[in-house]
Formats: structure tokens, C-alpha cells, sequence
């Protein structure tokens, strides 16, 4: 609610709260749904493995069928656990993944497939305008500061003067694109109408461990590093190929990850 206060004044805005879990009534023009409704941290959707598979498959219907019933466009945020812990790499778009349908992250990976099925059936079937984004590590202010991913959790015991938390020897790589980087490709993507899935994402990749060292410069805390378990099934390189969002939507990242931590680490500062 903090993160929508200052669009409340905006005369275009309005704010209606509902269980996309249930049917919703269409009841007004509109120009595109965009389907962002669930969570998306590991430490969340793994409280939450049941809603989590409920809010992408049956939210993603009615929500479908909604923007079907109103003649609006669709967009599906996606995700690049569609790619699971994966054997090509960096990731096309092409490529088909290595999940594992029953492991712990299998509510949110399979949910994210489905809706990705789902997206494209109501294409197929209904000719419902579709677009289906697949969201690498995204980070930036209004994150929530106990949100358990990376760049909070780094932050936070930065800016506490605790010792930040890697996970497993910290070898394992991902790529962190900035929000605004983001919100620039989802509003394209949208626009364009492009069906097949496009990833959006910044193809800068380094290991945890470097991702640990830059925090600690950034913020200069000498607090240290522990070292914690690996959680199961935790991918071990992720980065994504934005060939087609270059091609497709003349999209590429214009912040570099310095810029980002630091406007984000200013945030996190106002919060602690
Ligand atoms: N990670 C870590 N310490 C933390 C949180 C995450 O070492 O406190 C690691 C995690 O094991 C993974 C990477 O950082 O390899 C990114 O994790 P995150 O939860 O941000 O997102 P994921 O990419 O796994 O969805």
C-alpha cells in the first residue's frame, strides 16, 4: 500500500482490491491486463506453495478471460524459472528448461509454465492479444527490505552491520537488472503484441560471491561474510539472452548495476 501512495492523488489511477482467484467482473474499457499478481521470492512462494499455484493457474484464467471478455491486450509476467536450473546457457527464449516438476521451487516454476500455456491457449483459442514476459533478478527501491532475496537480504545486513549471508559457496551466478529497466521492456512487450516469450533481463552476470564483494564496497560495512546452506534445486548460472528483445522491441538495459545498487541502497537506508 506504501509502494501505490503516491499515485492515490493521480486522476487516473484507481486502486481496486480483489482475489484474482476468483472470477472478476468486467465492468469498463480497458486497454491491457497485465498479470504480475504473485509472489516471486523464493522465501514467499515457498511459505505459499499452494496459493502460488492456485494465483498462476486459475488467476491467470481469469484473468485471460477477463481481458478476453473486454477486448483488452494480456500480458504475462513470466519468469526465468521457466528455464529451471539450466543446461543452456546464457537462455534463449528457445530453449525448454530443466525443471523439476515436484521439487520445493515446483510451485512456482510450474505455475509460471502453465500460465505461460495458458497465455498461449487463450491465444490459440480466443484470439486474445497475449505477450508473455520471462523477468530475470530484478532489484531497485520499494522492494521490501524482508523480501529474502538477494539484494535486500545483502543490504539489509550491510546496512545493519551484519555479516551478509551467501548461500552455498557462492559460485552460483545470476544477472540483476534495474526496474526501470524493466517497467521499459513490460510496457514495449505490451504494446507490440509480439506472442512468443521474450526475456527481459541484464546479461552482466557474476557470481553471488562478487555480487557480495560489490555490496560490501558499496556500503562499507567490515561485518564479514557467513556462509549457509544452498536451498534445493537453487539454479547454478542464470543469464539471459536479450537477442530477441533487442530485435523484437529495440529494447536493451541503459542502468549498469553501480547506479542501481546505489539509488537502492539509498532506499533500503530510509528504511532501517
Ligand atoms: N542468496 C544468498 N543469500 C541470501 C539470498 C539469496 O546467497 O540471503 C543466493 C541464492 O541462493 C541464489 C541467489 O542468491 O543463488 C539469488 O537468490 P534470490 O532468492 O534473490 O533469487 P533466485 O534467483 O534464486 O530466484
Amino acid at each position: 500500500m506504501e509502494n501505490l501512495a503516491h499515485l492515490r492523488a493521480a486522476p487516473a489511477f484507481r486502486f481496486v482490491e480483489a482475489d484474482v482467484c476468483e472470477p472478476l467482473a468486467v465492468d469498463e474499457r480497458v486497454d491491457y491486463v497485465m498479470n504480475l499478481a504473485s509472489p516471486a521470492s523464493p522465501k514467499d512462494y515457498l511459505e505459499h506453495p499452494v496459493e502460488t499455484l492456485r494465483v498462476g493457474s486459475e488467476g491467470t484464467r481469469n484473468l485471460l478471460e477477463y481481458a478476453k471478455g473486454c477486448g483488452a491486450g494480456f500480458l504475462l509476467a513470466s519468469t526465468s524459472e521457466c528455464y529451471g536450473d539450466p543446461l543452456e546457457h546464457p537462455q534463449r527464449e528457445t530453449y525448454w528448461g530443466n525443471v523439476n516438476p515436484n521439487g520445493p521451487r515446483s510451485c512456482y516454476d510450474e505455475a509460471k509454465r502453465f500460465a505461460e500455456a495458458m497465455t498461449m491457449a487463450y491465444r490459440r483459442a480466443h484470439g486474445v492479444k497475449t505477450s508473455i514476459v520471462r523477468i530475470f533478478n530484478t532489484f531497485g527501491p520499494r522492494m521490501k527490505l524482508d523480501d529474502g532475496r538477494v539484494v535486500p537480504s545483502f543490504m539489509g545486513s550491510a546496512l545493519r552491520g551484519e555479516p551478509i549471508t551467501v548461500f552455498g559457496d557462492g559460485l552460483q551466478t545470476r544477472s540483476f537488472c534495474y526496474v526501470s529497466d524493466l517497467v521499459d521492456g513490460i510496457v514495449r512487450l505490451a504494446e507490440s503484441g509480439y506472442a512468443e516469450p521474450v526475456n527481459i533481463g541484464n546479461p552482466v552476470e557474476m557470481t553471488v560471491l562478487e555480487f557480495a564483494r560489490a555490496i560490501e564496497q558499496l556500503t562499507g560495512t567490515t561485518a564479514g561474510i557467513v556462509f549457509e546452506p544452498l536451498p534445493e534445486d537453487d539454479p547454478k548460472r542464470r543469464q539471459p539472452d536479450i537477442t530477441r528483445a533487442r530485435e523484437v522491441l529495440g529494447w536493451e538495459p541503459k542502468v549498469d548495476l553501480e547506479t542501481g545498487l546505489r539509488r537502492t541502497v539509498e532506499y533500503f537506508r530510509t528504511r532501517i
